[in-house]
């Protein structure tokens, strides 16, 4: 099975997974990348979009590439899609020829977000995330609240380590600058940051990024450690810095982030 990440957008990306002669995508903000890559690629066919949210850089190509290609859709089952398909929440079950996907429902970027999960024979696992984890961040919180999101990353962080993380963004250099920010001392994230560095300079992108790496370098899925409770606290008034619980902190963290 082969992943493939279209780049769209100035910094989305569209994953595509092929199996032989099938093909899945997830998240087509733009039909134009998804089809042109079907044009080089004639003997696959498109059956099957996956959308993790219903933000429009991530569902405007729908209509057209379920009028060009007829491939089904499967969405977050609580939010509203722009054309018609199949509503999923955590737990349902979905098989796409002889792979199968688990479900999970994140809230926090927004409300109904879903991410797919998924482990391929002989190769490391998959997760489809969206807006909800990018390597070194994470999403926006838009609709839902940080207890939703600190339990949604919480969630992800559960996945097995060797999870092949493929976000929906190259947000990663920025979101970087931003850790090494609240998490100096750390050596790995220094090393990863550099790595990425080197990549982008080459036009790579740093997705997708291991899971384990992730929880090694990722604030928001580091929020608890010491190190970054202490930035956090720091950047608080005194009295309040004592009554910071682990909701308090992550959202303090995300509000940091925004202004950053
Ligand atoms: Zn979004
Ligand atoms: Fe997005």
């Amino acid at each position: 099975m082969k992943l493939i990440a279209l780049p769209a957008f100035s910094d989305n990306y569209i994953w595509l997974l092929q199996n032989d002669r099938h093909a899945l995508v997830v998240d087509p903000g733009d039909s134009a990348p998804v089809l042109a890559w079907l044009r080089e690629h004639p003997s696959v066919q498109l059956d099957l979009i996956l959308v993790t949210h219903h933000h429009a850089d991530h569902v405007g190509g729908l209509a057209e590439l379920v009028a060009q290609t007829g491939a089904s859709v499967c969405g977050p089952a609580l939010e509203k899609m722009p054309v018609d398909g199949l509503g999923l929440q955590e737990g349902d079950p979905l098989e796409w020829h002889g792979l199968h996907f688990k479900v999970l429902d994140v809230p926090g970027h927004t409300l109904g977000h879903i991410a797919f999960w998924a482990q391929p024979e002989g190769q490391d696992p998959l997760l489809f995330c969206g807006d909800t984890l990018f390597s070194g961040g994470c999403g926006r919180l838009f609709e839902g609240t940080p207890a939703q999101m600190l339990d949604s990353l919480d969630r992800l962080s559960a996945l097995p380590g060797n999870t092949r993380v493929c976000c929906a963004h190259e947000y990663t250099l920025s979101n970087l600058k931003f850790a090494v920010a609240v998490d100096p001392t750390n050596m790995p994230l220094r090393h990863y940051a550099q790595a990425c560095a080197e990549l982008r300079q080459q036009q790579q992108p740093t997705l997708p990024v291991a899971l384990s790496t992730e929880l090694a370098i990722n604030p928001f899925l580091r929020s608890r450690h010491p190190q970054v409770t202490a930035a956090v606290r720091q950047r608080n008034t005194p009295d309040q810095a004592e009554a910071l619980d682990d909701v308090s902190i992550f959202a303090a963290l995300r509000s940091w982030k925004n202004e950053f």
